[in-house]
């Protein structure tokens, strides 16, 4: 009886790797950029830039360092 048990959780492992491989099939491997990401410019010298590397200050956006201390224009 244990050894029906045992084979049983082994076939459902099997087909919970199997499940979950054929998933990752489907998906692909590298979410693609998502092109709706924000675009921003820079305060100082209006480069477009995308949010996530912008630099936020005092209510505006910078493309550098540098220009973060330069201020807006
Ligand atoms: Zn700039």
């Amino acid at each position: 009886m244990i050894k029906i048990l045992l084979l049983l959780a082994i076939a459902f492992l099997v087909w919970g790797v199997l499940r979950g491989y054929q998933r990752s099939l489907r998906r692909p491997p590298v979410p693609r950029q998502r092109e709706a990401e924000d675009m921003v410019k820079c305060a100082q010298c209006g480069v477009n830039l995308p949010r996530s590397e912008a630099i936020y200050s005092g209510g505006s956006f910078f493309c550098t360092p540098e220009h973060q201390r330069l201020g807006k224009k």
